[in-house]
């Protein structure tokens, strides 16, 4: 029994599992007085332990021997039942044994891998979305884990910065939507479920918005578009229940964010009155000296605990300094109980001190990870989140080819697919599009195959392969892309060209005179304009995850018409960067294509985007229809209903997501043209019609003033509805009255 039984014993001691919040208060008060400082700080404290479960060594040792003296409150990247148990034994063994918390990035999936959380906000699909972050953290819960350090709520519009691909892509409202979908997903509506575990809604704050796209780098910006742009996702973090926040490695305005006062005690424990705990980001609170912020650590920890950072993963400055600094009247102890206070109310919810191991059930955990309705859910959300760029002649659906040349350094990948931050890279649960393409493709239709290049370096030497493969198809179907590991942290880029000889393989496969399907995988939106203009067709799966060969398949072969819309702009040019659809008129807009003299324009490239935000093409055709206002004008204290008929107009089912703009024509400050304010995705058979209805009520209309008062103003404002931030379909004028 080793360990484990010593594990179980302890286990008993622990409390009712139905606690009121009242009694949780009172037994944290109870436990708060039998702890010495060095253990309060011990719950502020967080390690990396992925020693843990590895063989014998010196940091190991050293690791438990903390979290056995009670000077570790939780751990990161112990994985699984039984590695968490064995450490959790460790913990209640201390002194006064409080459970350890389990951390770990599950951030599209944890055994099953689901697409990126870039690609799946493509799909606007919030029930898919909720239900992606479920099934990880039911695998995750089921593998140990108390804890994900998602979902990424950073609103991201420079596409150089790898970590697009963890994120909701550049909008602020389906960022927010989204931000809320994944925290309930991830944690139901309540913790103390086992399928639950706790959310972090990260980076806070704007961390997204580095400076030319390098990870880490400083942000400046306005308060307005702070609170406009990068905030409500946070915001609508607070109102699901994301029960932790991780700050960031940032500075903002010249401050770290892991010391910012105004950000973590004003704006979040202030004004959101947010009772959750924040984590720091790994080491940021030590980065807070070579930023130049602190002189040592121990200043750093006094900057961070003052500005409301509770716990400190990594960077050892609590616990290291933070005791001395209380005794030296350097640091409040009022700060650390409520820090520590915070910490132990979330053990409690989750149902840690009736039983520690509850989440560390070695049955349970064989049992959920082999699942196979978390492939179903993968493949659903997989489908859900490609995006049809280009379908030219009705290239797709492909019609029962004899022949297809499957070409391309993807086409057999499986580790790329996974994409950045997959915890379990077992790269034989994932589907190729070789895979999904053979399986798919039946008896009658043959799938040749050749490599062509790579994603990286200059050989053509696979070219004349590639080309007489093409030559024997009847259509080619060409993956390129990037590699796993070129999105994601630390992984900016300042040519985010689709790299290699990847367009110059496509350039001599075309020359062929067969139809080109392009299939692109990547984390980010990349620049590839010789395919754009002259593909039949292109198709951007992301990482698609686990099942993404299957779900590509479905989409080439019109299994499954495809749906997504892309949740970031794709630009033409680097230097366009950064490009999001919220563009203003300036006082010199272009008014007719070409005259650009003068005008707020570019003399070597349009100011179009390559492809817009909210484009995604459909199998099927839709068209919109009887925009009807329930009134023209309305009060600050009224709603008008906004409706419009979409009918399906095409031969097959699909889906659509009809995308609602409003753009304030004059007000107090400047404007974007558009801004998305609400959506809705519609199922429809062929010839079907539905009737949407939208609500506009003030929220809809309001924006931070100069003095950073969220109001409508009175006066006109547009109405835009349509297909794509680019393709509206429908318009109306609305009055806001004095
Ligand atoms: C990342 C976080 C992540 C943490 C723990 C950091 O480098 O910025 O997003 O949660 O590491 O792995």
């Amino acid at each position: 029994a080793g360990p484990f039984a010593a594990a179980q014993t302890k286990a008993k001691v622990k409390a009712t599992p139905t606690a009121s919040a009242a009694d949780i208060e009172q037994r944290i008060s109870t436990l708060l007085g039998q702890l010495t400082l060095e253990e309060k700080i011990g719950q502020l404290t967080q390690y990396s332990g992925r020693q843990l479960t590895g063989p014998a060594s010196s940091r190991k040792t050293e690791l438990l021997a903390s979290i056995r003296a009670g000077a570790v409150g939780s751990m990161l990247n112990v994985q699984g039942a039984a590695g968490t148990r064995e450490v959790q034994a460790e913990a209640m063994k201390a002194r006064v044994p409080i459970p350890l918390l389990f951390g770990l990035d599950v951030i599209h999936g944890y055994q099953t891998v689901f697409p990126i959380p870039l690609a799946e906000a493509a799909s606007w699909d919030l029930v898919a979305i909720r239900e992606s972050a479920h099934v990880a953290a039911r695998e995750a819960a089921a593998a140990g884990q108390h804890w994900t350090f998602a979902p990424m709520v950073d609103v991201g519009r420079d596409p150089r910065w790898g970590r697009v691909m963890e994120g909701a892509g550049e909008d602020t409202y389906l960022g927010a939507q989204i931000a809320r979908a994944r925290v309930l997903g991830f944690q139901g509506e309540k913790l103390g479920g086992t399928d639950a575990i706790m959310a972090c809604a990260k980076h806070f704050a704007a961390y997204g918005a580095a400076t030319a796209g390098r990870d880490y780098n400083a942000v400046d910006m306005s308060e307005q578009q702070l609170w406009e742009t990068y905030l409500p996702p946070f915001k609508a973090a607070v109102e699901a229940g994301a029960a932790t926040f991780m700050n960031s490695f940032n500075t903002l305005n010249g401050v770290p964010a892991t010391g910012n006062r105004y950000l973590q005690r004003d704006i979040l424990k202030g004004q959101w009155n947010y009772q959750g705990f924040v984590v720091s980001d790994w080491g940021s609170i030590g980065e807070m000296v070579p930023w130049g912020y602190a002189t040592t650590p121990a200043d750093a920890a006094q900057k961070a605990l003052a500005a409301g950072s509770d716990m400190d993963m990594e960077s050892d400055a609590y616990r290291n300094t933070l005791a001395q600094s209380v005794k030296d009247g350097k640091a409040d102890i009022a700060m650390v109980d409520d820090a520590v206070r915070r910490i132990l109310r979330k053990k409690f919810e989750l149902g840690l001190f009736d039983d520690p191991y509850r989440f560390s059930d070695l049955k349970r955990e064989k049992k959920v990870l082999n699942d196979p309705q978390h492939r179903v859910a993968a493949r659903q959300m997989a489908r859900k989140s490609v995006v049809l760029l280009k379908n030219d002649q009705n290239t797709l659906p492909l019609a029962a080819p004899r022949k297809i040349a499957l070409i391309g350094p993807l086409a057999k990948a499986r580790r790329d697919l996974a994409g950045s931050w997959v915890v379990i890279a077992d790269t034989s649960q994932i589907t190729s599009v070789y895979d999904g393409l053979t399986r798919r493709a039946g008896k009658n239709t043959q799938v040749l195959y050749a490599k062509g290049c790579e994603v990286m370096g200059d050989s053509r030497a696979g070219f004349a392969q590639a080309v007489e493969t093409a030559r024997a198809a009847d259509v080619v179907v060409l993956t390129v892309g990037e590699t796993w590991d070129m999105s994601g942290e630390a992984k900016s880029r300042t040519d985010i060209q689709l790299p290699g000889v990847q367009q110059e393989l496509f350039q001599a496969l075309k020359a062929t005179g067969k139809p080109v399907v392009v299939i692109l995988m990547a984390g980010r939106p990349l620049i590839f304009n010789t395919i754009a203009d002259q593909a039949d067709a292109i198709v951007y799966g992301w990482w698609p995850g686990s099942e993404g060969g299957h779900a590509l398949a479905d989409v080439l072969f019109g299994d499954y018409n495809p749906s997504g819309k892309l949740p970031s702009t794709f630009p033409r040019a680097v230097g366009q960067i950064p490009l999001s659809y919220q563009q203003y008129n300036t006082g010199r807009p272009v008014t007719k294509p070409g005259d650009i003299r003068y005008k707020s324009a570019y003399i070597d490239a349009p100011n179009t985007p390559r492809y817009a935000f909210g484009h995604g093409l459909s199998y099927t055709s839709f068209k919109y229809a009887n925009l009807r206002l329930s009134q023209p004008t309305l009060t600050t204290a009224q709603t008008v209903q906004v409706q419009l008929t979409v009918t399906n107009t095409g031969q097959v089912a699909g889906e659509e997501v009809v995308q609602l703009y409003v753009h304030d024509v004059v007000a107090s400050l400047a404007r974007p043209l558009k801004e998305l304010k609400d959506f809705r995705k519609l199922s429809l058979r062929p010839g079907e019609t539905q009737t949407v209805t939208f609500t506009i009520d003030q929220s809809k209309l309001a924006f931070y003033n100069q003095k950073l008062e969220w109001a409508a103003e009175p006066g006109e404002f547009q109405l835009l509805l349509g297909s794509a931030s680019d393709d509206i379909r429908l318009a109306s004028s609305l009055t806001l009255l004095p």
